[in-house]
């Protein structure tokens, strides 16, 4: 879920390669060039005073916002509850943090199945997770109803746009900071966001979740930190805000556009050809596929890779381009005859 940078976005980063914002008062630019950062990404998601910072990727930024719920609750013997789709970041946050992750199942549309959300939660529930953009299937949950679920029982909500961030603004879908009273986010510029390697991004409505986070900072010249990796990377504040600048809203509308031509494309091509396709929802196609041929064509050198239940899974990020599709289903068909 990866691609290439935007040209101003990689050429800013070579700018900022020594420079730490874990340390801001001895990087002041990089420390601002965060701040807006954060502001773009809280437009982006929906969120007049987002509260957040650049986060190393979505797996932090999900550790995160376990961590956060964790600590601003009061139970001994907390729980989280997610969907089995969401990404396995979330069984990490489980373990390093010692907390019962509650997996629910999905429904017929590979979507967090609401009765079993409800029935999973309980008054030691510190947050429940939703996925805008599944790494596997690109499916939205229901998150305005996941949202209200969580919070009658006392608990946070927590969106993992990590993937679909950077398109949902373009879509009917309900995931953002506007659409429901969600608490946190996951949102990668270095995934559709077309940054550097690294730049994740985490948001939180409330400034109580970053203090939630803060750990005193003796020997810096600021008092606390939020993040969880100490030293972190300027260039990839400064490529993410140069990505957002320059295609925020426009390159990102034409961008996700494309893709999903792209994918809707590729879809009706493997359709043609006899191999069970799911629909794509946002650019992502998984089809079915013989596991000698998904061999063949990654010995062909094509990157492609299998959900849990093995179908072929292509996501089409930006560089992907319709001549390369094509390529690919030419060797499709050369390896099936
Ligand atoms: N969340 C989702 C939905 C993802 O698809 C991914 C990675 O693909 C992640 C989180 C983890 O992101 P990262 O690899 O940047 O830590």
């Amino acid at each position: 879920m990866c691609t290439v940078p935007h040209p101003a976005a990689r050429e800013e980063a070579l700018g900022f390669l020594s420079t730490n914002p874990g340390d801001p008062a001895t990087y002041e630019m990089v420390a601002e060039l965060e701040d807006e950062a954060v502001d773009l990404l809280g437009e982006i998601a929906g969120l007049d005073s987002p509260h957040g910072y650049l986060a190393s990727g979505g797996t932090e930024a999900n550790i995160q916002a376990v961590r956060a719920a964790r600590n601003m609750a009061s139970t001994t013997d907390p729980n989280i509850v997610a969907p089995e789709s969401a990404h396995f970041s979330v069984t990490k946050a489980a373990e390093v943090l010692g907390i019962e992750l509650r997996t629910i199942p999905v429904d017929d549309a590979f979507r967090a199945d609401l009765d079993a959300a409800a029935a999973a939660v309980d008054a030691d529930t510190v947050v429940v997770i939703g996925v805008a953009g599944t790494t596997e299937y690109g499916r939205i949950d229901p998150i305005g109803a996941l949202t209200q679920i969580a919070h009658e029982s006392g608990a946070r909500m927590h969106v993992d746009a990590s993937w679909g961030g950077f398109m949902l603004p373009f879509t009917d879908h309900e995931w953002s900071f506007t659409d429901a009273p969600i608490d946190s986010m996951a949102i990668d510029p270095h995934k559709f966001g077309q940054a550097p390697v690294p730049a994740g991004g985490f948001l939180a409505r409330e400034q109580e979740t970053l203090d939630a986070l803060a750990v005193d900072t003796p020997y810096l010249e600021t008092t606390s930190q939020a993040t969880l990796t100490g030293t972190r990377s300027g260039a990839g504040v400064a490529g993410a805000l140069a990505a957002m600048e320059a295609l925020w809203p426009d390159g990102y509308r034409t961008s996700y556009r494309e893709q999903m031509d792209n994918a809707t494309y590729l879809a009706a091509e493997f359709a043609a050809r006899g191999i069970e396709t799911v629909d794509p929802v946002l650019p992502l196609v998984a089809a079915s596929l013989a596991p000698s041929t998904f061999e063949s064509l990654r010995e062909q050198g094509w990157r492609i890779s299998r959900t849990a239940s093995g179908e072929l899974r292509i996501v089409c990020m930006p560089h992907v381009s319709r001549e390369s599709l094509n390529s690919f289903l030419a060797d499709l068909d050369r390896i099936r005859s």
